[in-house]
């Protein structure tokens, strides 16, 4: 079934010229032209009901402007489809990609919820060494987190705290499978998004952390907090639900730029929810990542 695109205008400027738009400053906007001036874009926007099968789409349009300008109507029709004028209904694409999500026990219904709005099927793993159920991951043991994991082209881990040691071991897993990871995380008031979807060109976990941290002012009050969260991954009660919940949107956002435009990325975002800045940073491959790179005798202390 096609549909028009709810997302966009179609202003009529005559009978067979109308402009499209889709906001005021967008780069959207251009105008759609009859060329042989049957009156079919006015059949299309104003007289056709959708949604409407293509085959009756086209076969409406063909009666209302004769027979004799079947090929004209089809080629309109297909570049229409190629702008997104018209849009397939059932064009839910995002369900094709298999995404499993990696979460703490706590945020499984609101992650589950958020997606399912936006038209994803994921498959959730709820991070938990201890419990033996099926939905459930132990990320430290590689053999069977690895089977886990082994079907799905992109592992999406939330945290709602800064949890290195798991980011370790989940970008490890990632890496022996070359899967697509995103790691999102509460990080305090700042909510961090690294869309790692080409290890090859953007790096791997390893070299954003040591990325982030070569911008620290104050280094050493950061890693004793580190070694901490190292020995023991406490989870921080006090982070803010309103945060989590942006950060689960802006990550399938990001999601939906991947999977429907494109699976290249360079850059990692910051939500600054302090200052309410949004920015972001360009991702860098360290030459000699020990995770990534293939020389495994070096050794990073961070790593
Ligand atoms: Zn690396």
């Amino acid at each position: 079934m096609l549909n028009l695109n709810e997302g966009m205008q179609f202003i009529r400027c005559s009978r067979n010229e109308y402009l499209v738009k889709k906001g005021s400053i967008s780069n959207y906007s251009f105008h759609i032209k009859d060329e042989e001036k049957l009156g079919i874009l006015e059949t299309l926007f104003e007289r056709i009901s959708f949604p409407i099968p293509q085959e009756q789409l086209a076969g409406e349009l063909i009666n209302n402007i004769g027979q004799t300008n079947e090929e004209y109507v089809l080629d309109l029709l297909e570049q229409l489809l190629e702008i997104d004028v018209l849009i397939e209904s059932t064009a839910v694409t995002q369900t094709e990609k298999s995404i499993c999500v990696l979460t703490d026990w706590e945020h499984v219904s609101e992650v589950k919820d958020t997606f399912e709005k936006d038209h994803y099927s994921v498959h959730i793993l709820v991070l938990d060494e201890s419990n033996h159920d099926e939905q459930f991951i132990h990320i430290h043991d590689d053999k069977a987190a690895s089977e886990k994991l082994r079907s799905y082209e992109y592992v999406i881990l939330f945290k709602n705290h800064f949890s290195p040691g798991t980011f370790y071991q989940v970008n490890k897993l990632c890496l022996e499978q070359n899967k697509k990871l995103i790691i999102s995380y509460l990080d305090g008031n700042e909510g961090i998004i690294i869309p790692l979807l080409n290890f090859d060109q953007v790096g791997c976990y390893n070299d954003f952390e040591i990325l982030r941290e070569s911008s620290f002012y104050n280094l050493l009050d950061y890693q004793v907090m580190k070694e901490r969260l190292l020995q023991q991954d406490k989870i921080q009660h006090s982070s803010r639900p309103l945060h989590f919940h942006m950060l689960v949107n802006q990550t399938i956002l990001l999601l939906n730029h991947y999977t429907r435009f494109s699976s290249m990325n360079y850059f990692a975002y910051s939500l600054d929810f302090e200052r309410m800045v949004n920015t972001k940073t360009r991702l860098l491959k360290f030459p000699k990542c020990p995770s990534c790179q293939s020389d495994k005798n070096l050794v990073h202390a961070f790593i």
